[in-house]
């Protein structure tokens, strides 16, 4: 436009000009007066001024004309260089492009697209962009994505969109409005990427930080966090909550006596069935090692603890088949209720963890709440952990000794050996104090140690004065027994007290030996090949099964008192008594009924058949003395131990 306006003033110019030239040169040469000669002369030298100076005019002008050519042909070059690196990249990008028309008609998309969508152009040229949707969006969605691309001309997001395969992934969206010279919309232009891998790795993050890859449970973090919602919620609601700490009774055993592999298995196993066990609002964790968690709320009321932990305990009670084994698990189970007077969530888990502490010292396979004495009580038990470690170094445990009788003839046949602890300030104190705390903090052995040699000894000193005595009964730890040396040590305590093996007789518990009866009957078949007499402890208590009772290498059956308490009136009591005592008679194993208080149970077991019994109607336990005066013959009668 302006070359063009340049062009016809120019030449206007040029025109002016030569006509000025023509017009004006003539008559000022006629002015000038000069002879024709002249005047032919000056008018020819006039001519060729003209001539030169119009080929100078034009040769600039050609000059310009070309620099123009030039460099307007060079700047098309660089605009089509552009065009061509534009649509390469269009063509190349991983990013899915597809451009619209004003309408939302589909004029463009890229090879990405087609890659990503699965369609190819020819599908969706002159289609709407809504060929796409995968439904998953609602219509506010769209209306609030149009109003940003009309007020800002762009809008970016995540949207979910379907495959021509039907796939439903995904996607990074950024849409831009392009406007024509007249400012109105003429395109619009979507770039996406197909995001569904990041939002994959995404979850497979969330998966690793947030859940135990074992059991596929939550993990701590995700309990905690879990933990602090519902503390907060229960605050803020004036509801109530229940945090359950489960750890598995000597898991440890199970590691380390038939591989990490096994264990891993166990505890899978027991995650399903303890998942088998929730109902909605509960979160089960495996917060590490042998320990879970279990998330209650809204709980009613402490009863519902109760009960959902009992269940929990419940569901072990049958064996997992695992690796061709059958395997026994218990558990022990803390409670802490909340918000209850708490003020953080760190404190609700503290609390689990004292009722736990107390659960696994009131004899595991149980439940305890936490409540205010908790506290004073695990303090008490820090302490008392020290001064037992103490009182193996300063002589301070007994051994009393009680005595059991042949039922059929009354005849005082053997001891059973009991530990004390005689506290400088506290007195004698039984071994249920300690004896839980000894087994926690691995002082058992060296308890257990010391009593056996002890007993194996005094046997030894009793029979040399002539008592008349079968055996002395020494009780085993469910930990020492479990820990597999036990007839390594019965070898060497018999070898260095010279006692003959027949004279000693071990009292495993009947939960020690189901803990893992696999294992427990290669260690009971070890020992009784050392020619020891091998007895079941508190029997009835420890969900023995009978195809497996029949496989045990022991010689008796000791009944549990609390089966014996009730004799002979309470019918279940008898029922169970007379159960056991024909179950020993068919599996030829001889039984023992403890807790025998009065003459009339005595009556009643003799009746049945039991074998031998024990009580403080025969006698309490008492010192090795008093025993051996009355094991001597002379002295029998005039020292009955059953006196008060
Ligand atoms: P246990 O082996 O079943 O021992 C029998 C317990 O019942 C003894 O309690 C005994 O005193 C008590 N008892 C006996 N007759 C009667 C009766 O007629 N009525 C009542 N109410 N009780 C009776 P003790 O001495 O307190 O021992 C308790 C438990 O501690 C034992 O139960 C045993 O499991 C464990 N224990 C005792 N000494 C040792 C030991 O040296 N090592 C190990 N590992 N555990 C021991
Ligand atoms: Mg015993
Ligand atoms: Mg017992």
């Amino acid at each position: 436009m302006n070359t063009r306006l340049g062009a016809s003033r120019l030449t206007l110019l040029y025109l002016l000009a030569a006509g000025l030239w023509v017009l004006l040169g003539d008559s000022w040469l006629a002015a000038l007066g000069l002879d024709s000669t002249q005047l032919n002369r000056l008018q020819s030298v006039k001519g060729l001024l003209f001539v030169l100076l119009s080929g100078a005019l034009l040769y600039g002008l050609l000059r310009v004309q070309q620099h123009r050519l030039t460099r307007s042909s060079r700047d098309l070059g660089a605009s089509e260089d552009s065009l061509r690196q534009a649509a390469a990249v269009f063509e190349s990008t991983q990013e899915g492009v597809l451009v619209t028309d004003a309408e939302q008609r589909i004029v463009h998309v890229n090879p990405a697209f087609s890659r990503i969508t699965g369609y190819s152009a020819a599908e969706v040229l002159g289609q709407r962009p809504s060929l796409l949707k995968s439904g998953r969006h609602d219509g506010a969605f769209y209306q609030a994505l149009w109003e940003a691309l009309q007020r800002h001309g762009s809008w970016s997001g995540e949207v979910w969109n379907r495959r021509k395969s039907g796939e439903v992934y995904p996607q990074w969206h950024c849409i831009r409005a392009i406007h024509d010279e007249r400012g109105r919309i003429g395109h619009y232009v979507a770039v996406f990427s197909d995001i569904s891998a990041l939002k994959r790795s995404e979850r497979e993050l969330n998966q690793l930080a947030h859940y135990d890859p074992l059991s596929n449970l939550p993990n701590r973090l995700l309990f905690t966090e879990r933990l602090a919602h519902a503390f907060d919620r229960t605050t803020r609601t004036q509801s109530h909550g229940a945090l359950l700490l489960i750890d598995l009774d000597h898991f440890k055993h199970i590691n380390e006596s038939l591989s990490h592999n096994v264990g891993d298995l166990l505890l899978q196993a027991v995650g399903e069935r303890f998942a088998a066990q929730l109902s909605d609002g509960m979160t089960l964790a495996r917060l590490g090692g042998d320990e879970f968690g279990l998330l209650c709320e809204p709980c009613a009321s402490p009863d519902q603890a109760a009960d959902l932990a009992q269940q929990l305990l419940h569901s072990l009670a049958s064996p997992f088949l695992l690796a061709g084994r059958e395997l026994y698990i218990g558990a022990s189970i803390g409670i802490s209720l909340f918000p209850e007077a708490i003020d953080s969530v760190e404190q609700v888990l503290r609390n689990a963890d004292s009722a736990l502490f107390k659960a696994k010292s009131n004899g595991r396979e149980g439940f305890a709440f936490y409540d205010q004495a908790l506290t004073q009580y695990a303090r008490q038990r820090v302490e008392l952990v020290g001064a037992l470690r103490q009182a193996l170094d300063n002589a301070q445990l007994r051994l009393h000794y009680q005595p059991l009788h042949d039922l059929q003839d009354g005849r005082l046949v053997g001891v059973e050996a009991l530990v004390r602890w005689q506290h400088p300030q506290r007195g004698l104190v039984p071994p249920a104090e300690f004896i839980p705390i000894a087994e926690d903090s691995g002082l058992i052995g060296a308890i257990d140690a010391w009593v056996l040699e002890r007993a194996c000894r005094q046997m030894v000193a009793w029979q040399a004065a002539g008592a008349e005595l079968e055996f002395v009964a020494v009780n085993v730890s469910g930990r020492l027994f479990n820990r597999g040396e036990l007839d390594l040590q019965v070898t060497r305590v018999l070898a260095a007290t010279g006692l003959d093996p027949a004279c000693l007789e071990l009292e495993v518990t009947e939960s020690a030996v189901m803990e893992n009866p696999d294992a427990a009957l290669l260690r009971l078949e070890r020992l009784r090949q050392l020619g020891v007499g091998l007895a079941i402890d508190d029997f009835g208590t420890g969900y023995s099964s009978l195809a497996r009772l029949k496989r045990l290498p022991v010689h008796k059956l000791k009944l549990d008192q609390s089966f014996v308490r009730g004799l002979p009136h309470d019918s279940d009591d008898a029922a169970i008594t007379r159960a056991v005592i024909a179950l020993g008679q068919s599996l030829e194993l001889r039984v023992v009924a403890e807790g025998i208080e009065r003459p009339e149970q005595v009556e009643f077991l003799r009746q049945l058949g039991c074998d031998y019994g024990q009580g403080y109607h025969f006698g309490r336990p008492v010192t090795a003395e008093r025993i051996g005066r009355a094991a001597d013959p002379a002295t029998l009668a005039s020292e009955p131990l059953g006196a008060p």
